[in-house]
């Protein structure tokens, strides 16, 4: 993935997390609380992996090993992605949420590009393969696990309508979902698709334990703020990547006002990265 923007986010979070007093003073007391405010923040540690944001709901995963995923596969035709993130250098898995053109508008492409093993639940699978892309399609539904490559796959619940737009016409494909990816080194990651808060996301993070969680914000069609912020609380998650906000004017949720709906929940740091940023 030549040409990423990476360490530069790294960077500036670090400077942000260091608080006034202990910069101000460095009397016994104030390192007491130094030490009490490093124990609340859980650093992130992605392992050596690396999420790139395309903007949107569109996510980049690589591993160690060099391996690259997508979630969500929106990049040419979206107007958040970077241009110079429109050229991909591999795709070896694609994960599908749902089917909205915002969501899958250029898999049809990719998929004979790059021939990726594409996991989907199971009626969009049985679209996919007949349009006779020579990707790999690997079927799903909601509590299945598979093993693609160096990432391991659950599909969650998602609140969301979902169907496949095909030459003007609309076609059923099956259930909106979300997705767990375990991430070489025992990293997880959370990506809610589009949908509402729902209560058993209590399950996904008790169940998955994510270390982090990708969570739409821009309102309208998904949670707003106020329901994203019940959401990270019900996941028990200590890092969000906020997502699904500013790419329309209709998407109007904004990451400060998530930030207003969190600040009372312990040791949460939201990652609001740019399209084009890299974290990892
Ligand atoms: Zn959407």
């Amino acid at each position: 993935m030549a040409g990423l923007k990476t360490g530069h986010y790294k960077n500036k979070a670090k400077k942000k997390q260091i608080p006034r007093f202990a910069r101000d003073d460095n009397s016994s007391a104030l390192f007491r609380n130094l030490f009490v405010f490093v124990k609340e923040i859980t650093m992130l540690d992605l392992k050596g992996n690396k999420i790139t944001y395309f903007g949107h709901s569109t996510f980049g995963l690589t591993t160690p090993g060099g391996q690259f995923a997508m979630i969500d596969p929106f990049v040419m035709s979206n107007p958040r992605c970077p241009e110079n993130l429109k050229k991909l250098a591999r795709l070896d898995a694609i994960f599908i949420t749902h089917c909205h053109t915002d969501h899958i508008g250029d898999l049809l492409p990719l998929a004979k590009q790059f021939k990726p093993k594409v996991v989907a639940t199971f009626e969009t699978y049985l679209w996919l393969e007949s349009k006779k892309t020579g990707a790999e399609c690997l079927p799903g539904n909601k509590g299945g696990s598979q093993k693609v490559g160096d990432f391991e796959v659950t599909m969650t619940n998602a609140f969301h309508s979902n169907s496949i737009e095909d030459n003007g016409e609309r076609i059923y494909g099956g259930e909106a979902g979300g997705f767990i990816v375990r991430l070489p080194g025992g990293v997880t990651l959370y990506h809610a698709g589009d949908t509402n808060v729902f209560g058993d996301m209590k399950l996904i993070g008790e169940i998955h334990k994510p270390d982090i969680a990708l969570l739409p914000i821009g309102d309208v069609f998904t949670m707003g703020p106020r329901e994203a912020a019940f959401a990270t609380r019900l996941l028990g998650v200590k890092h969000v990547i906020p997502m699904h906000y500013a790419t329309f004017p209709i998407l109007t949720g904004t990451p400060e006002g998530f930030r207003a709906e969190t600040k009372d929940i312990a040791g949460l740091t939201i990652h609001a990265i740019k399209p084009g940023e890299t974290l990892g």
